[in-house]
């Protein structure tokens, strides 16, 4: 069976799943769709009610999804040109269907899990060429992050946005490089993981042109909307908002 093919089949079963969780408990804004619960999810030990079982999103997911409705098509004057790197199903078919989104280029380097294979550290795209670049949950195991940065900065139209998550800890970021593909799936449940940025990733990102702030967005949702979404136990969502200079 080919990669494709599995990913095929992977998305079938939940379909299924999806079926079993009717209901009306929980509901997803990527998606829009309902159910009694969500799905466990999690490489270092599962964590329960997390996913959505018709569009596969977690609460970051869904996080990043309501920041994007929010605060980013609220000043969206014509529909944006967008470059999504290793696309998550509910967000790409948010995007897609979005009235705000008028050309949308889901990426990675696996074709078989996005339209377009691109590296991050080369983007095969112009100068000046997108509104908005997300990327989330990928430049923490990108060897050449200052690469990809540089990539993006380029990239972007001017004042145009990236909104970069990944996991967050401490003041300063570590690089990995010393510890084995064994050590680094026990402890950070990657074995691609290359670092783990610290909130100076702002100060890093800002010398490649792109001024960041990191925003803790589900503080600013409502006690109603974090029960009805189950984002509570948000893990790595926290959004690290760019602007090109
Ligand atoms: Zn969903």
């Amino acid at each position: 069976m080919s990669e494709r093919q599995r990913i095929a089949l992977h998305y079938a079963l939940y379909k299924i799943e999806a079926v079993l969780l009717k209901g009306d408990r929980y509901e997803c804004c990527c998606c829009g769709k309902s159910s009694r619960r969500f799905l466990s999810h999690g490489n270092l030990g599962l964590r329960r009610n997390i996913k959505c079982p018709h569009c596969l999103s977690l609460e970051r997911t869904r996080i990043l999804c309501m920041y994007i409705r929010n605060e980013v098509f609220k000043d969206t004057e014509k529909p944006l040109k967008v470059l999504h790197f290793a696309p998550v199903k509910g967000l790409k078919d948010f995007l897609r269907q979005s009235p705000y989104v008028g050309d949308y280029r889901d990426a990675d380097l696996n074709p078989n899990v996005a339209t377009y294979q691109v590296d991050i550290t080369q983007i095969p795209y112009e100068d000046n060429s997108f509104d908005l670049i997300i990327c989330s949950h990928i430049l923490y195991c990108v060897p050449e992050d200052r690469k990809a940065m540089q990539e993006i900065h380029r990239v972007l139209r001017p004042g145009g946005r990236a909104l970069i998550v990944d996991t967050i800890e401490g003041d300063t970021t570590r690089e990995l490089g010393h510890l084995s593909k064994k050590e680094l799936q026990e402890v950070y449940g990657d074995e691609a993981t290359c670092r783990v940025y610290g909130r100076d990733i702002t100060e890093i990102l800002g010398s490649y042109g792109l001024k960041a702030n990191i925003i803790d967005y589900v503080k600013q949702l409502s006690p109603e909307f974090i029960e009805k979404e189950c984002l509570s136990d948000a893990f790595d969502a926290e959004i690290i908002d760019c602007i090109k200079q």
